[in-house]
């Protein structure tokens, strides 16, 4: 009985920790706004990238993409190929800088390979 008790206590009530921005598991889809509409085409189409939720699931801990500036987009409307227009990317929870482009997600004019231009591995 005592045991159950402990996990009563352990799991509940719910409290809801602080939004911390690298625990977020959902973040509002960048490509479209969170608007859920495929802004490249009509309001009637759904969002490709959160298939019209307007929010998407991640992986914590999560980064803003630096790929695309957390915009989802590339070139225009092209989905950005780094976080698939979501706007965030997952890293791995022991990320650390990355020593080929020191952070910046940047090689010359391309994005750094070693991080897929996240400037962390
Ligand atoms: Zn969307
Ligand atoms: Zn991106
Ligand atoms: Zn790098």
């Amino acid at each position: 009985m005592e045991y159950a008790m402990q996990i009563l206590n352990r799991c509940g009530p719910a409290v809801r920790p602080t939004r911390r921005k690298r625990f977020v598991n959902e973040v509002s889809c960048a490509y479209c706004g969170g608007r859920g509409a495929d802004p490249k085409y009509s309001s009637a189409s759904g969002c490709p990238v959160c298939r019209g939720a307007g929010i998407v699931r991640v992986m914590p801990p999560v980064v803003a993409c630096r790929q695309c500036g957390s915009s989802g987009r590339v070139g225009g409307d092209l989905i950005c190929l780094t976080c698939k227009g979501v706007g965030m990317v997952s890293v791995p929870v022991e990320a650390d800088t990355c020593s080929r482009c020191g952070g910046t997600g940047e090689e010359g004019v391309f994005y750094c390979n070693a991080c897929k231009g996240q400037g962390i591995v």
